[in-house]
């Protein structure tokens, strides 16, 4: 889809030097602006998964914001993956590197069902990590990662080939 490809490219914003010296910044708010483009954006990210996923797990923050869209487009439940420290029990966790450091996130046990095929989404595919840790919160409670989605995807950073080892089809509508 060529045409939402650009659409795209000259909406998303690049921000040189956030958050830090030397990182270029996408910044995905301004498809907000354009409800029109947003539907286009749910749109593809819906038919990439239709049919093939029993329901959709987004990542906090930004991957909730087309996430559970896509999720309602599908006729299927939305799952949240949150950040340590937000989600009531129970709740399963999975912790993962950071550039400096490290993180974990947490998704409540019971909503996803065991056997479950699943779509996990998030707006922007970096190193992969946050990612693989959010399919390892599928995997831990039986569920099928069935999928991956995502805006953006950072070729450079190799996340596609961190998420490699889960043998299934990784979509990102613009890639840089
Ligand atoms: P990864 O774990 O290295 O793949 O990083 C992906 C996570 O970092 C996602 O949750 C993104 O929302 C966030 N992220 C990293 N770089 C950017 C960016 O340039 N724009 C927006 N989000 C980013």
């Amino acid at each position: 889809n060529s045409e939402l490809v650009q659409r795209l490219e000259e909406t998303i914003e690049n921000i040189p030097d956030f958050p830090k010296p030397g990182i270029q910044f996408k910044d995905i708010t301004p498809i907000f602006l354009d409800p029109k483009l947003y539907e286009e954006v749910i749109a593809d990210l819906a038919n990439f998964s239709r049919g093939k996923v029993d329901a959709v797990c987004g990542i906090e923050s930004r991957g909730y914001l087309f996430g559970i869209a896509i999720a309602v487009a599908l006729e299927v439940p939305f799952i949240l993956i949150r950040k340590k420290g937000k989600l009531p029990p129970p709740f399963v966790s999975e912790k993962y590197d950071l550039e400096y450091g490290s993180a974990e996130i947490e998704m409540r046990i019971g909503q996803l069902k065991p056997g479950q095929r699943v779509l996990v989404h998030d707006d922007l595919l970096a190193t992969g990590g946050t990612t693989e840790a959010a399919a390892k919160l599928v995997e831990k409670q039986g569920a099928k990662v069935a999928q991956f989605s995502f805006l953006i995807g950072l070729k450079d950073l190799l996340g596609e080939q961190k998420l490699a080892q889960f043998k299934v089809p990784v979509h990102s509508i613009l890639e840089y």
